[in-house]
This record gives structure tokens, sequence and C-alpha cells, in this order.
């Protein structure tokens, strides 16, 4: 931030308004913010890239004189880091300033901003903050296919960028769980209300990923830095901003039942940082050897629907060998069973074909999340089964953490919707669901028996 009229308390709520615990200012006329170690909000868990923290050795004598002769006196936030970070009552954040620091942290661009759907921006200063040290970000490898990028968990291998609040799972099969908080606004009814959480418990029973609803509204003022805002925003649609952002909105609006959940899982994949399945980059092109899967009709594509056919580099594709535990490695198939591809048809009209034709089937269902989604979201979020992480005492841990599939994509599993719904009792549903693709389309219920 640049003033004429700059001093210590403007420049210090400033930063600390970006989330950063230090300020200081330069030549009199620029505010530079930085964070220290305390602040790991900032350093999403990790260990801070070289030259982004202060020196640890002393800087120079005159940080103990009271003179001007200084050439940048740091102050900083003495605490408490509530959630590890600044507290969020002083935080006023737009999605570029958090993407902004997010890429001084991680050392590479965050691409989504353009990319996201289309609520509009918030007010961010004229200026953005800077890093006491920035460095250019590393482009590394420009040619390779985007299957051999690995995923750090924060959303490396896909194009969203990913919840970060990991803790030790309590109990079950994962080692650490990400958490997902979200909080209803207060023009979401019931139904809505009850469709939306059933979609999360999906994701809940596959990955490790855990959706954690929150009452009170003091709790949801620091949800516009950590979680997802649930309301109707445009009552003719349903979508999801794509992935982590301050002010991450879910617009339940044409999703209003639990008739909906398909489409709730879809965009809840959105929220999670997943692009629509035909986006990738072998979808209608080749691509490193592979593809192309669809042929489009641009004819009958709408200019506002042109995006989502048209290929992102950055959507997911696979990723490079993450380790003892790694979901997935390698290229991923094209998946046509995915719940993120778009339908064939729209207003009516076939907006592509399938290659093979054969597939044209399987396109577009919104049922549940297909073996690839979740592999996928295992693989980006680095879930890692509670076995393979805990010190391996044994050399037979290896052998069972690469062949493990997740328990629920297999294996139906009875929901746990079906104690507290009784439409999911309803005879007509018993006899609908066999005649499904699948006995176990989640996220609606199937007993234990299959049926
Ligand atoms: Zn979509």
């Amino acid at each position: 931030m640049r003033s004429d009229a700059l001093d210590t308390s403007l420049c210090y709520s400033f930063c600390t308004s970006k989330g950063l615990d230090l300020s200081g200012i330069v030549g009199g006329k620029e505010c530079r913010c930085g964070a220290s170690r305390l602040n790991r909000a900032i350093w999403m868990g990790k260990e801070a890239r070289p030259g982004l923290l202060l020196p640890s050795e002393a800087m120079s004598e005159c940080r103990t004189h009271s003179g001007t002769d200084c050439p940048i006196r740091i102050y900083r936030f003495r605490g408490p880091f509530l959630s590890f970070g600044v507290p969020p009552a002083r935080l006023q954040l737009s999605a570029r300033d958090i993407n902004y620091v997010d890429s001084i942290v991680t050392g590479h661009i965050d691409p989504d901003v353009e990319g996201r759907p289309d609520l509009e921006p918030k007010t961010s200063s004229a200026t953005a903050p800077s890093l006491l040290t920035s460095e250019e970000a590393e482009g590394a490898c420009p040619y390779c296919p985007s299957f051999v990028r690995h995923c750090d968990g924060l959303g490396s291998c896909w194009m969203g960028r990913n919840w970060r609040d990991r803790r030790p799972a309590a109990t079950g099969e994962w080692a650490e769980e990400v958490v997902v908080p979200y909080f209803f606004d207060s023009d979401v009814d019931q139904t809505r209300k009850e469709a939306f959480r059933a979609a999360t418990r999906v994701y809940q029973t596959v990955t490790c990923i855990r959706f954690v609803e929150v009452e009170s509204n003091h709790t949801a003022a620091a949800l516009l830095r950590v979680g997802i805002l649930v309301g109707v925003y445009s009552s003719s649609s349903c979508w999801s901003h794509l992935g982590a952002h301050a002010e991450t909105r879910f617009n339940l609006g044409s999703c209003m039942n639990m008739n909906h959940v398909g489409e709730i899982l879809h965009n809840l994949g959105h929220t999670l940082g997943m692009l629509d399945e035909q986006q990738r980059p072998d979808a209608t092109g080749n691509y490193h050897g592979h593809g192309p899967y669809l042929r489009v009709f641009w004819q009958n594509v709408p200019y506002p629907w042109r995006p989502v056919l048209t290929p992102r580099e950055a959507a997911y594709t696979g990723s490079a060998y993450d380790g003892e535990g790694d979901a997935f490695w390698g290229y991923a198939p094209y998946d046509f069973d995915s719940i993120m591809h778009l339908p064939p048809n729209l207003h009516g009209s076939p907006i592509y074909e399938t290659i093979p034709a054969s597939k044209i089937g399987a396109v577009g269902q919104r049922s549940q999340l297909s073996h690839a989604d979740v592999l996928q979201l295992l693989d980006s979020y680095r879930c890692r089964q509670a076995s393979t992480t805990t010190t391996t005492t044994t050399q037979t841990t290896v052998a069972s953490s690469t062949t493990t599939t997740p328990r629920a994509v297999q294996g139906c599993t009875q929901n746990r919707d079906c104690a507290v719904n009784p439409w999911c009792n309803d005879p007509n549903y018993q006899e609908w669901c066999p005649q499904q693709h699948s006995v176990c389309p989640a996220p609606y219920c199937v007993n234990d028996d299959g049926r």
C-alpha cells in the first residue's frame, strides 16, 4: 500500500486486515506486510519458502533506537492467533487478496480467479499488499503434460484451490480429515438444507473431506475466509464458486430439494476444486497422446456455454506419484461416467457426440460420484488411509496401500439418511432404484443387501 498519509497504525491495520501480522513502512510512503512463523494460517501449515520470513539474526543496531534512521521499522500483531491466524473479525479480504498472498506463499500463481462463475468481486484495496520478499512464480516444466504434476493437497494438480484445514481423524479409515465449514444464509428453507446436507454426506462416506455445518453468525463471519456461504442468490440456477476462496458461495436456487441432490453433488465438486470433466484438455483434442473423446457441434453451443467446452490445461488429468498411500498416479483416463460431465444436449439440441459413440448413454449422470471422481478427490486432497500413514512396522502395509479402493465406491453401503428420511423407504423408490445403471445410486438409499 502506498499513501502520503501513511503512519504505523494505518499500515498495521491494513496488514492485519489482510491476515498478515507484520507491518513496516519503507521510505515513509510504502506500507509492506509480512507474516511471522506464528501466523500458521498464512503458511498453510508448511514451512515458509526461503526468503519469505524475516532473518532470525539481529538486523541492525538501529532497531533498539528511537531515531528515524532505520530503513524499515517492523511492527507485529501480538495475538491471539485464532484458528492459527489473525482473528477473523479483523479481516477484510477479497478473493484477489487471498489469491495474491497464497500465490506468494506457494510460489505459483493461482489461475482460477478469472475462471470463477459470476459473483461480483468485492471491492478490494487499490494496491495489494506485498510480502517482505516476493519471488517469481516458478514455472516448472511448461511443456510437460498436466498429469505429471504432484498433488500437494492444496490444489497443485488441478485448477481449484483446495480447502486447507486438515486435522488428524479421530476415528475411521483416514489418517487426516479436511474440514470444510459451511453456513446457511437466512433465506434457505428446510428442504434445500436437507438436500444440501445429504449431498455433503456423500462426500463424507467416500473421501477424507468433512463438511461441517456451523450455526452461529459469529462463526459465519469467520467463513469469509474459511468456509462456504450457502444461500439462494439466484433462484433460477444452481452453482458454486470454484474451490476455496474468501466468500466462497454456493447458490441453492434451483437446487430445491432431494430431487436435486445430484446437481448439488456436481456443484460441490466445483466447491472442492473440480472442473467439469469435458474441460479437460484431452476432451476435444489430442493431449499428449490421449483424446479426443468428444466432437463438439459448435453451431449448437450458445456463446455463454462455450467456456465449459473449452479445454483447460489446468484441469485434473492425473498426477505424479506422491508417495506411500497415494490414491492415484499416472494419466487418469477420460471419465464419461463422471458426475462432473456436461450432458450431451442443451435446449433440446445435441452439443457433442462421444468418441466412441457408445459412450453417449453414460455422460451427464447426476446420481453418484463415479469411481474416478472419488479417486480424483482422494488424490488432490491427499487423503491417506490411516493404516498407511502410521509408523510402518512391517513391509506388508505398503502392498495393501497401493491396491485399496475407497470403501463405498465398489460396495454399497447403507446411507445413513434412511434412518431419518422416510422418502428413502418409499416402495416406488425401492422399485426405481435397481433399474438404474448402478445398484448404489448415492446419495439415495439402498438396503444392506444392495436392493
Ligand atoms: Zn459444472
